[in-house]
C-alpha cells in the first residue's frame, strides 16, 4: 500500500484482495463511510462502522467487532462462501438469508 494513494479515511485506491475492494464499493454504494481498519488477529484492511448489523449492505463475508453502541464490520478475506441452515441443511450464498431460513443458526460449509 502506498501512503500517497490513501484517501482521507486511510483507504488505498485499491487493496490486493478483491474481496476488500468489493466491500469498500458495496459500503459506499449504500452511503456508508468505510475506512482503513486495524482489528483483531492482525487484521488490516477496510472496515465500516454501523449502529445495527442490518445497515451492512449485502456484501462479501464479514466479521465484526463490537464497538460500544455499534459495530465495526470488516471482510473475512473471502469473496464468497456457502452457508448451511442448521435446521434443514439447505445451502445459501448469503449468511443473512440462511439465518432466516429456519432460525436455527447457520454453519459455514
Ligand atoms: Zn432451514
Amino acid at each position: 500500500m502506498n501512503d500517497e494513494d490513501e484517501d482521507d479515511n486511510g483507504l488505498p485506491k485499491s487493496y490486493d484482495n478483491p474481496a476488500y475492494d468489493k466491500f469498500v464499493e458495496d459500503c459506499l454504494s449504500v452511503g456508508l463511510d468505510p475506512y482503513h481498519y486495524r482489528g483483531r488477529n492482525y487484521y488490516e484492511g477496510p472496515g465500516v462502522n454501523v449502529d445495527y448489523p442490518d445497515e451492512l449492505p449485502n456484501t462479501v463475508p464479514c466479521q465484526r467487532d463490537s464497538m460500544g453502541m455499534g459495530f465495526v464490520f470488516y471482510p473475512t478475506g473471502a469473496l464468497s462462501r456457502t452457508y448451511e441452515c442448521r435446521g434443514c441443511q439447505r445451502e445459501f450464498g448469503d449468511r443473512r438469508i440462511a439465518k432466516k431460513c429456519c432460525n436455527a443458526g447457520v454453519a459455514v460449509v
